[in-house]
């Protein structure tokens, strides 16, 4: 039996069972830009694998770190224990975060990273026996699927069935273009209505809602109202970090820092799950009382496993490299002229591009997360070797930095291929 077929007499997937009755790809392995089935297909990741590995399949590098690591550590409790690729990658983590993030946290995957970050904001006013109950997020979140991370999102199919046992959260719009006084305005309402601990955001992208982008100056503004009432700010990065966006952080691009910042995805570029909240030190040392009775009673069983922050170090390492910011200018100088070429197409509701990343929307009418539309571009692409996952009617690109040109541009040809068959 294939691999395929042994999958689905066991296995579930995440969402698979609202993408298509298609049965999984078996994947034998993958090499760059490049994965490959069992039955020899080859297929261009053109979305990083869900944004997770910038350098493509198996970088060396990072392989090799993984190896080496194991060859002395592979796993011990952080319980009471410290070893040295956690306090190494704290240590670069405050050389590259901005300077007010002093203290982390990690855990196992981005839905903890959020986790930890509305857990601290919480029981940071608990602590002072001020209880705020309530967390601010954007329409159209997504922070993650564990219970306080799906409280953050508002993407309905995640969360419905749940609604009733969700934490607090009251939404304002995203600021997009001709919606920045309308986000400023709500914000500024909630803060006087309400008793918010934290407001949490994607800095500058929101992924999952379809790439949908905004500026880094209504960011700041609307941090600095935040700043100013005691509103702790959360920039969930697991999607935008590491160079997405042009820089190496999104909120790298914004006037005032963020009070937490959550990390994971390309942090080990794809290798080991690992996920880091950080903090300033005024949120850390709320947790610091005389008979430690206000500690963050929050834990995980891997949290800082050796191998993973070994897998981390030797991403991060190859992220800050020079060369990799020409990588990601070159995508972005591609993705510009794909996105003028698109301009005036009848097909193209709207496209933007921000780093590496490109969004096309079509003029299509509104969709659902997983409409049929959706389900046949998403056939559409993998029949011609290209794995791209639209969200709706939108379709983007998030490619491996190093991408080879010519593979890009098959992906834009496919791109247009799919305007002229199912946009009318
Ligand atoms: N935050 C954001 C912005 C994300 O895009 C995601 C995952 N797509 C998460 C959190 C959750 O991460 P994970 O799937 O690793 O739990």
């Amino acid at each position: 039996k294939s691999l395929a077929e042994r999958d689905a007499q066991l296995l579930w997937h995440p969402y698979t069972q609202h993408q298509t009755a298609d049965p999984a790809i078996g994947i034998t392995h993958g090499k760059g830009s490049y994965l490959f089935d069992e039955n020899g297909k080859r297929y261009i990741d053109a979305i990083s694998s869900w944004w997770t590995c910038p350098f493509g399949h198996r970088n060396k590098k990072v392989t090799k770190a993984i190896s080496k690591q194991l060859q002395t550590l592979e796993h011990v409790l952080f319980g009471g224990f410290t070893h040295q690729p956690a306090v190494e990658l704290a240590e670069v983590l405050t050389e590259i975060l901005p300077d007010n993030q002093r203290k982390f946290f990690f855990s196992d995957n981005g839905s903890t990273a959020v986790e930890i970050a509305l857990k601290a904001a919480l029981q940071f006013y608990f602590n002072k026996v001020e209880i705020r109950p309530t967390i601010i997020a954007f329409e159209d979140a997504y922070h993650g699927d564990t219970f306080g991370a799906m409280g953050a999102s508002s993407i309905s199919i995640f969360s419905e069935a749940f609604q009733s046992m969700l934490i607090d959260v009251v939404r304002i719009p995203v600021p997009v273009k001709g919606q920045e006084e309308a986000s400023e305005k709500a914000l500024k309402e909630i803060i006087a209505n309400k008793k918010a601990a934290a407001f949490i955001f994607e800095p500058l992208v929101q992924g999952a809602a379809g790439m949908v982008m905004y500026e880094p100056e209504i960011l700041t503004r609307l941090i600095a109202i935040c700043k100013n009432a005691g509103v702790f700010t959360i920039a969930d990065e697991v999607m935008t970090g590491f160079c997405k966006t042009g820089t190496l952080f999104a909120s790298s691009q914004l006037g005032v820092a963020p009070d937490m910042i959550c990390l994971s995805k390309a942090l080990t570029s794809g290798t080991i799950p690992l996920a880091v909240t950080s903090f300033t030190d005024e949120i850390y040392n709320g947790f610091l009382s005389p008979d430690k009775s206000k500690a963050l009673f929050h834990g995980h069983t891997f949290t800082a496993n050796p191998t993973g922050c070994a897998a981390a170090l030797a991403s991060i390492k190859q992220l800050r490299k020079k060369s990799t910011f020409k990588k990601v200018q070159k995508i972005n100088g591609l993705h510009l002229a794909f996105a003028e070429s698109l301009q005036h197409s009848k097909k193209v509701r709207n496209v933007r591009v921000k780093g590496v990343i490109i969004a096309i929307e079509l003029a299509v009418p509104p969709q659902d997360y997983y409409s049929d539309l959706r389900n046949r571009l998403y056939r559409f692409f993998i029949e011609n070797g290209v794995l791209l996952r639209p969200v709706g009617g939108t379709i983007y690109i998030l490619p491996p930095f190093n991408i080879k040109q010519k593979d890009l541009e098959y992906v834009y040809l496919m791109v247009e291929r799919a305007l002229d068959k199912f946009v009318d």
